[in-house]
């Protein structure tokens, strides 16, 4: 165990310190979860329901204190961190119904019965990134707990705070010590242990492409499962017919929600060319409305950066960028970045070209639909995007152009837990939340039973 200081991004100072485990404790952990696992997927499915709906009841009760802690280790506005944990009471909720709908399928046949069973993995591991320590723990850990599964999560060093409250909160609810385990630690030390330990049957990644690639290259040498959830680099299209004033009203919370740390910012608006500069005079009076500071004020619209590396790495895109203008935002202690709009720029610009994670977006007119949906195509990532138009046809038209996993259109809506999320080219592999997800934590066996005398 080493110790490890928890920073409120906000002031700088320590939270809270913690004590990061090692590979003894983490593989102590996994055999743990291993041995749990006959009796837990062992647990009739109405009752295995029952304590999931028990789980979701607890954060249910603890959701102010829940979003305080997210606030405090996150930076993020008490509004969104009140989002947050409903999103996670709401996901056990949704998946609390899978037990007892995991029906597996049986096949008439000819002299005997074919059975092809849903079985558990078993041991999943589930790495969690900094910017949404809630939702996309939640994400993991609900369909991974119903399908029989059980889960080690490794939060980030940067934002354990709320995992750790998870876990006490599941056990308040009567899951099982070691079905479900919080394993604060780094990456290379607990994350690359998920990867190496041959009893953590599937790993559940949330961060980085860098990192993911790794991970994925890692699994591969024993052929383990695994999903996927990696960076984007998103286009909010803003066509000419468009409601203007709505898109423009919009837009900044498209990109500078969670101070621009969301895999789904809208950091790249394509607008039509004949209506770029009505759409910029809206969207500069839009971001001047943005009120960037104490992230606990219920007025607030954008807190923090995470630390104080990222945000010299954010300013970093900034440095050579065009700014067309910026909001304001706090001096002094905290790592503070203010909405900033990159105007005019070209594509090949780093700071188009790359995930800035930040709350920057460049703003660049296109001709005509085809146009949109080529410069809207033109990145590595394909994970989410926005579509404005009053023209039906044209909405699905660009939609099913735009190589992305989740498009809205007259909408900045991303997630929506009852339906599948993920990310085409490098935005990731295999598809979270929704129906779908459950049969990724499941293998398929099928049992022929020969009943001839
Ligand atoms: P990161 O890749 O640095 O870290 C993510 C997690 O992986 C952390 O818990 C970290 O400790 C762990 N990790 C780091 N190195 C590891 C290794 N070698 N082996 C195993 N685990 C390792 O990412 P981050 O900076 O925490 O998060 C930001 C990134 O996450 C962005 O790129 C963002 O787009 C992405 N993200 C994607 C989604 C999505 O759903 N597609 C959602 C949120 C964030």
């Amino acid at each position: 165990m080493t110790a490890h200081a928890v920073l409120n991004p906000a002031t700088g100072q320590t939270v809270v310190e913690i004590d990061l485990v090692g590979v003894e404790e983490t593989d102590a952990a996994i055999a743990r979860a291993h041995a749990a696992g006959p009796d837990w997927r062992a647990v009739a499915p109405a009752d295995r329901a029952r304590l999931l709906r028990r789980f979701a009841d607890a954060v249910d009760a603890d959701l102010e204190n829940l979003a305080r802690l997210e606030v405090a280790n996150a930076g993020h506005t008490i509004g969104n961190a009140r989002w947050e944990a409903g999103n996670v009471r709401d996901v056990l909720h949704y998946y609390s119904a899978a037990p007892e709908r995991l029906f597996g399928r049986q096949i008439p046949v000819p002299g005997g019965v074919n059975v092809t069973f849903a079985e558990p993995l078993g041991v999943v591991g589930v790495i969690v990134p900094w910017n949404f320590p809630l939702p996309i723990a939640g994400w993991g850990l609900a369909p991974a707990l119903a399908t029989g599964n059980t889960v080690v999560l490794k939060p980030s060093e940067l934002t354990p705070l709320t995992a750790l409250r998870l876990v006490e909160l599941a056990r308040e609810a009567g899951i099982p010590e070691d079905v479900f385990q919080v394993l604060p630690g780094t990456g290379p030390v607990v994350g690359e242990r998920f990867v190496t330990h041959p009893l953590v049957r599937k790993v559940v990644f949330t961060g980085s492409t860098e990192v993911g690639k790794r991970i994925m290259a890692g699994c591969a040498d024993q052929v383990k499962r695994v999903t996927l959830e990696l960076g984007g680099n998103n286009a909010n299209l803003v066509f000419a017919d468009a409601d203007l004033a709505k898109a423009a009203a919009q837009a900044p919370y498209a990109v500078f929600d969670n101070a621009g740390q969301d895999c789904c910012a809208r950091s790249r608006i394509l607008v039509e060319r004949s209506a770029y500069d009505e759409f910029m005079g809206l969207f500069e009076r839009a971001v001047a409305g943005v009120v960037v500071g104490d992230p606990g004020a219920e007025d607030t619209g954008m807190g923090p950066l995470i630390s104080a590396a990222h945000r010299d790495r954010v300013a970093g895109y900034v440095a050579d960028a065009p700014v067309a203008f910026r909001g304001a935002a706090p001096s002094g202690p905290g790592f503070w970045f203010p909405p900033t709009v990159l105007a005019p720029i070209t594509p090949d610009h780093r700071a188009v070209t790359d995930e800035v994670f930040g709350p920057v977006v460049a703003v660049l007119p296109f001709d005509d639909e085809a146009d949109a949906v080529r410069l809207a195509n033109d990145t590595e990532y394909g994970l989410s995007g926005s579509i404005w138009t009053r023209d039906v046809g044209r909405a699905l038209r660009v939609a099913r152009g735009v190589e992305a996993g989740n498009l809205s259109v007259n909408s900045h809506s991303s997630v929506r837990y009852w339906t599948p999320f993920g990310g085409f080219k490098q935005s990731g592999l295999g598809r979270e939340l929704g129906p779908d997800a459950v049969a990724g934590f499941t293998e398929t066996k099928n049992v022929f039973i020969d009943t001839r005398e």
